[in-house]
């Protein structure tokens, strides 16, 4: 859109309210999850049967059917300030933005293959812009994914990628696909996209090596694609999710769209060696592991029979999978999630997952 049909349409003083202020007189307590399920659901302006829509709102991505095709689809947005530090490069931002966004396939077992560039620019800096697209262009290209259009605008750095492409197999890993009595297991570690974070503000003290200073910031800057491994879990995971809000707040979605309880048992999530370095008081390292998020590991359920097979592909893929945790069926009351200690008591928290507003 124009800035001058912006301008020109209707813009009283209280519509420039609106824009710039928070305003949130009606919305008092609405967390991301409520805002958009009140002002954005599919529900409420058309019917889903009608729709070509076979997964609307509400997951890692959406699934849309036409013909004897079905098209994936997922954006993810970065702005400055808020999803990458002011003074990171445009080539961290660069490679941020695609793993994030990758991430989302993952999570469903798919193969992502287009992406528009919304981009949103504060300057036209040539250096910036060079480092930015050409980083942009080798990480889509790594992930076999190619730029098909955009839209660039001035203002704020931001930026937001849609990437479409289709399910690895016939079928798509969904949040609300949990079975009860499924396992729960974890790719990697979660907390280091905490850690990387803290370090990136400087809140970590010296003592860290220099391989552990490049793996802290890689976690942030370039979490490893779980592109294959989801590829290959197609065939024995039922549910999955990527670990973008936090461990507890992403079982928990799976937890609310499965419609059970999922139980994680506190001392099978396991801990990655550096946390102890990063995070000097274990509350902080507890927080960052169970409720960091940004970690974009897969977060995935499968029946029990399928264990070996699994095991199998964390050894081929050498990525650690861990099972920290069983699905239960239960009535809609105790849907969620309950973190267990070894004598199976329950572990009382205070640590939600990111929240957006
Ligand atoms: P993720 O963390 O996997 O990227 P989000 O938490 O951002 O997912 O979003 C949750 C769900 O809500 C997704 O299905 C997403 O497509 C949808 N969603 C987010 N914002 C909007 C919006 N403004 N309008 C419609 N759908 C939205
Ligand atoms: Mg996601």
């Amino acid at each position: 859109m124009s800035p001058s049909k912006a301008v020109s349409k209707g813009c009283t003083d209280e519509n420039k309210a609106n824009n710039n202020v928070n305003h949130n007189a009606d919305t008092n307590g609405m967390d991301e999850f409520g805002l958009i399920k009140h002002f954005f659901d599919i529900n409420k302006t058309s019917d889903p049967a009608q729709s070509g829509v076979s997964l609307g709102i509400g997951d890692d991505a959406a699934e849309l059917a036409f013909g004897n095709s079905r098209l994936v689809v997922a954006t993810d947005t970065l702005n400055c300030g808020i999803h990458f530090p002011e003074d990171a490069l445009p080539e961290q931002i660069a490679t941020r933005a695609v793993a994030v966004n990758i991430s989302d396939f993952a999570a469903m077992a798919a193969r992502p293959r287009w992406a528009t560039l919304s981009l949103t620019i504060p300057e036209v800096n040539k250096r910036w812009l060079d480092a930015f697209s050409s980083t942009l262009f080798s990480s889509l290209k790594d992930a076999g994914v190619v730029l098909v259009g955009g839209d660039t605008t001035k203002g704020s750095l931001a930026v937001s990628l849609t990437i479409m492409g289709e399910p690895f197999t016939g079928r798509l890993l969904r949040r609300d696909a949990a079975s009860s009595e499924d396992d729960i297991w974890l790719s990697g570690y979660t907390g280091l996209g905490a850690a990387g974070l803290a370090y990136l503000q400087g809140k970590v003290e010296s003592g860290l090596s220099y391989s552990e200073v490049c793996l802290l910031q890689s976690r942030f800057y370039q979490p490893e694609s779980r592109l294959r491994l989801s590829q290959l879990l197609a065939a024995y995971a039922n549910a999955a999710i990527d670990i973008s809000d936090g461990l507890l707040a992403d079982a928990g979605h799976i937890a609310q769209n499965s419609g059970c309880q999922i139980r994680l048992a506190n001392e099978c999530i396991p801990v990655h060696p550096v946390m102890g370095k990063v995070f000097s008081n274990e509350v902080d390292q507890q927080r960052a592991i169970l409720a960091g998020g940004d970690d974009y590991e897969l977060l995935f359920t499968a029946a029990v029979e399928h264990r070996d097979a699994i095991q199998r592909i964390s050894e081929q893929l050498k990525i650690p999978l861990c099972r920290i945790g069983s699905v239960e069926k239960t009535d809609s009351r105790k849907t969620g999630v309950l973190l267990l200690d070894r004598k199976n008591q329950i572990v009382e928290l205070n640590t939600k997952g990111y929240k957006h507003f």
